[in-house]
């Protein structure tokens, strides 16, 4: 049997924090009692927003934590021609589309939906969901609005995904970290609409290069917090409209912030630099997040 791979993905789009440790060292401790390898990834895909001094605080903060990586490191801006490659799959299935409603426009939709009383659905983070209008567009319009520079993303036909698989989606969630016991969960990629799958900017998205490098990196153990845990059901589809393997999951508990809310990268105090200036030490904060 081959060995369980485990990853830690971090993007570089600020600076790691508790959550973020509490990530590194789950992957570590379940890679290392399973026998397995532990790859870092660094998933840079939004330049604008990235930046090399995050990444090098990333390499910095993760050594100094005792985290072990793998080299070479995968870094998705490298590699936008693997992403480019699924989306053209999913063009030729017919299973994206353009998109061009602006954020204005589908707020429109929304404004005049609710005058009326009806509630608009929205996505597991409170998000309105995208209005399938353009999916009824002629590929003569598309074109003619692509060629005439109108800007647009491409989304994922999500019922036509949906329907195309013809049997129910599910995935293997693991109940704990010792891995001794695991439930099959129903996927829910509804829940979602139809999410963007390539912008004209960013020539993929989130859910597609963190899928496809799930696979091009053999990995069979996904291991990330709970914030996540519903965007499992976007990429267990896009995994099969791809005909990717699906790894199983392990969606951790997060930890809080001081005001018990969700830990951000803008809450200094909680960053691992400011811990590690304070004098905390790998040790401390290990038993800071009850390790
Ligand atoms: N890059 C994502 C983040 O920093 C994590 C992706 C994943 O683990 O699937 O939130």
């Amino acid at each position: 049997m081959t060995a369980p791979v485990f990853r830690f993905a971090p993007s570089p789009n600020g600076e790691l924090h508790l959550g973020h440790a509490l990530s590194a060292l789950t992957n570590q401790s379940m890679a290392a009692s399973s026998g397995g390898r532990l790859l870092l990834r660094i998933e840079d895909i939004d330049v604008t927003r990235c930046s090399p001094e995050y990444e090098t605080g990333i390499f910095r903060d993760l050594a100094w934590l005792g985290f072990g990586w793998e080299e070479p490191v995968r870094r998705q801006s490298e590699h936008f021609g693997d992403y480019e490659a699924a989306l053209e799959r999913l063009k030729k299935d017919e299973l994206v589309y353009p998109a061009f409603m602006s954020r204005g426009d589908i707020r429109a939709v929304i404004v005049e939906h609710e005058a009326k009383g009806k509630s608009w659905p929205r996505d597991p983070d409170g998000a309105p969901l995208y209005p399938g209008t353009d999916k009824t567009l002629s590929q003569r319009e598309r074109q003619r609005r692509i060629d005439a520079g109108v800007p647009f993303a491409w989304r994922l036909d999500t019922t036509a995904a949906v329907e195309r698989l013809g049997h129910q989606l599910a995935w293997r969630e693991w109940s704990s970290e010792a891995m001794t016991a695991a439930a099959d969960i129903a996927a829910e990629p509804a829940q979602w609409g139809d999410v963007i799958i390539a912008r004209k900017e960013i020539p993929t998205s989130y859910h597609l290069s963190v899928v496809v490098d799930d696979a091009l990196q053999g990995i069979s153990h996904v291991v990330r917090g709970k914030d996540l845990y519903f965007a499992t059901s976007v990429q267990r589809l896009l995994q099969e409209a791809l005909g990717l393997p699906a790894p199983s999951y392990f969606h951790h508990r997060l930890v809080p912030g001081p005001d018990g809310r969700k830990l951000s990268k803008s809450q200094r105090d909680t960053g691992l630099a400011a811990l590690r200036d304070a004098g905390e030490t790998p040790e401390t904060i290990r038993a800071m997040l009850g390790l």
